[in-house]
């Protein structure tokens, strides 16, 4: 069942965050689908972080009928209907040291505190951290970045013109669609 009050209280939070602040690590996109009224409607999808924790929500409605609802949010990692169409416009972002030589064992300690990874998994990631950098979408990076920065690994947050595999890929069976 869609919770439409939890939907709009996280949308607001959102748009009060953008005001308080100027970089919020924040992404949204809004496209048209067809209403079951058969008026195009709109659904909107969205991912920040805030507090260390990426959030995602997606709303839908028609002003048409009037009809609106909350199609879904979490923290606990984006599905694929939400965070493809964000991809789709925007691009992704790419995470890169900024000195490939520093930090070594903090970034180590950082990936394996962020994800379960072994330690040849973790050494495999910081090598991809370091050249050519991890891709993900711009909250997503900017997570990452925020822990790497704690333990005083500098890193920078580019562009992606290609977009690459990233450690957050959600699995293919998470979400819907
Ligand atoms: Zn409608």
């Amino acid at each position: 069942m869609p919770r439409p009050f939890v939907c709009i209280l996280f949308a607001a939070e959102r748009i009060g965050l953008s005001i308080e602040r100027d970089e919020v690590a924040e992404w949204g996109v809004a496209f048209a689908v067809t209403c079951a009224c058969g008026a195009e409607a709109r659904q909107d999808a969205g991912q920040w972080l805030r507090d260390g924790t990426i959030s995602w929500d997606s709303e839908f409605s028609c002003r048409a009928c009037g009809a609106s609802m909350c199609l879904g949010f979490g923290a606990d990692g984006t599905p694929h209907w939400v965070r493809d169409p964000l991809i789709a416009r925007h691009g992704t972002a790419r995470l890169r040291l900024t000195d490939s030589a520093a930090g070594r064992v903090a970034v180590l300690k950082t990936l394996r505190e962020a994800w379960d990874l072994t330690l040849p998994q973790a050494r495999y990631m910081a090598e991809q951290l370091a050249d050519p950098g991890l891709s993900g979408t711009l909250p997503e990076v900017a997570w990452l970045r925020e822990r790497l920065d704690v333990r005083g690994v500098s890193t920078e947050i580019t562009p992606d013109s290609v977009a690459a595999p990233g450690p957050w890929d959600p699995p293919a069976a998470a979400g819907r669609g």
